[in-house]
């Protein structure tokens, strides 16, 4: 079984049933594979091969998924990247992932466009090309032969390359294999109940591992429909949960807050969905709360994963959301071990802080051209994860934070994540980073960044006496500076190292 597998055979079992929602457009399996083929043959023809990277820029359209199988159906090896990257951001990938081709989408394609004299490589759009020598995605399929093309890959093979996103310093290319993705996907099937008659909302860009493999490759395995959507607005997914009778949705937490606060929530019919399923960051109790109220519904679930992991990892079940909510759960996912280390890699007692190691089937099978840090991630088979987290006395996990964003001061560890979240309480704060700054007696000094929602008199004195009896003195924050908006990545998560770099820099 393969990945391009999976859409040939639900073209075979379930030829006419209406396999994608686009907009107003709706097609069968069996149409999407013919197109599939087509493509595939296309690139073939071009001299797109086995092994080749195929970079995939695209929101989540109709193109996307035709690129992503014939890609696969080649056997060559799919790098989908984020739709809001930034020129130079994949200026980077083109040149780490050693890429043959590039698709874009005409939405986007102005970021892509200026690389193209600079590239001689095969470079493909949607829309109007910019400049001579770009193929048109449309015209490309047209002249490709429908005869099926039979994808010998096996698991063991390559078949997605996904970049880190960057919060840590230069996005890695996470390597992984057929194997990787259909555990994954295999897994989530069973753990939300999907299966054929399931109709899954696509909203959250495909180009992250957990959009897409715990949601499109899974739906496609058990013949599901998916009802694709290339931005995010809380109208949109009201609109779309109700009309298309989705089943299954996942969302970062924001996404929920934001459609939770809609004014019109109530009049929309959302009765339809077995699973609300969120990840990558947390809900707290009180978040859990106010959005299973006001999305009528106690089907509330968290994933917890990373890139590196497929992203397998853990659960949090909709019934441990009434006394849990903000854990990750308490057992790994299907296909998947977890463990809590410390730093001599031993088990640590409930209540100590630790590294969260996972060991499946889902983990990558390596960073791209970096020996070095794929084996300082994986070792005996484990992957470190980098966040570091303790079980309480129940066995539910809670993270405290990443392991690169700990703050050492005077020998004693500090967790940004626990000073941000109390900072955040203060009614004048919108926003706020904390981060570890060079100090010459005590290694590093806690330091704030805070962006205020309203005018803050005297923003120093204000965030000491707030957070005084809240935390313990030596994690207070020293110093302070008030930014108007924390550099954030294109999935909103905030780039940490541009701040320390900024530090260290003076
Ligand atoms: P980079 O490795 O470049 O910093 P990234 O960490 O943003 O990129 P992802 O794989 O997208 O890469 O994010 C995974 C991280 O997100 C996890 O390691 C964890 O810190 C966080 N995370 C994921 N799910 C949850 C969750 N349910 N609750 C809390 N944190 C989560």
């Amino acid at each position: 079984m393969n990945i391009s597998e999976l859409l040939a055979r639900n073209a075979r079992k379930f030829p006419n049933k209406e396999g994608f929602v686009s907009g107003k457009e709706r097609f069968t399996y069996k149409e999407v594979d013919q197109k599939v083929n087509q493509l595939a043959s296309a690139l073939k023809e071009k001299g797109i091969t086995q092994g080749d990277k195929v970079i995939l820029f695209s929101p989540n359209t109709m193109d996307f998924v035709y690129s992503y199988f014939a890609v696969q159906r080649l056997g060559a090896i799919i790098v989908p990247i984020n739709a809001k990257l930034t020129t130079e951001e994949i200026r980077y990938i083109l040149e780490h992932s050693e890429a043959k081709a590039l698709i874009g989408h005409e939405l986007i394609w102005a970021q892509a466009a200026p690389l193209v004299e600079e590239y001689p490589i095969l470079w493909i759009t949607t829309g109007k090309p910019s400049h001579p020598g770009v193929e048109i995605l449309h015209n490309v399929i047209e002249s490709g032969s429908n005869t099926p093309i039979a994808c010998t890959l096996k698991e063991d093979d390559l078949s997605t390359m996904l970049y880190t996103s960057g919060t840590t310093g230069k996005p890695k290319g996470v390597l992984l294999s057929q194997r990787c993705a259909l555990t994954v996907a295999t897994m989530m099937c069973i753990e939300t109940g999907m299966n054929d008659d399931s109709r899954i909302l696509h909203m959250m860009p495909l180009s992250h591992s957990a959009p897409l493999h715990l949601f499109f490759v899974a739906g496609t395995y058990v013949g599901a429909t998916h009802v694709l959507a290339p931005t995010f607005t809380p109208d949109l997914l009201l609109q779309l949960v109700s009309k298309e009778k989705v089943t299954h949705f996942f969302g970062a937490p924001v996404a929920y807050l934001l459609t939770a606060k809609h004014p019109e929530i109530e009049q929309y019919d959302l009765s339809s969905v077995k699973r609300w399923i969120y990840g990558g960051a947390p809900l707290s109790q009180v978040e859990v709360q106010f959005v299973q109220e006001k999305f009528q519904t106690d089907q509330l679930m968290c994933v917890y994963g990373l890139t590196e992991a497929g992203p397998n990892g853990t659960f949090l079940s909709p019934k441990d959301h009434q006394t849990k909510a903000g854990s990750i759960g308490k057992r790994a996912a299907l296909n998947c071990e977890v463990r809590i280390v410390n730093a001599e890699g031993e088990d640590v007692e409930p209540g100590e802080i630790g590294e969260i190691i996972l060991r499946g089937e889902g983990n990558m099978v390596g960073y791209y051209k970096d020996d070095e840090k794929t084996k300082e991630a994986i070792k005996d088979g484990w992957l470190y994860t980098g966040d570091m987290a303790r079980f309480d006395e129940d066995g539910y996990i809670w993270i405290v934070d990443r392991k690169n964003d700990m703050i050492i001061s005077g020998g004693v560890n500090i967790y940004p994540k626990e000073i941000e979240d109390t900072l955040k309480t203060h009614p004048a704060i919108e926003d706020v980073a904390v981060i570890g700054t060079p100090h010459p007696d005590w290694g590093e000094t806690v330091k704030a960044f805070v962006v205020a929602g309203e005018p803050m008199e005297n923003m120093e004195e204000t965030c000491k006496d707030f957070l005084e009896g809240k935390l313990a003195k030596f994690k207070i924050p020293r110093v302070y500076e008030q930014i108007v908006e924390l550099p954030r990545n294109a999935t909103g998560k905030i780039l940490k190292h541009q701040l320390r770099e900024k530090e260290h820099a003076q």
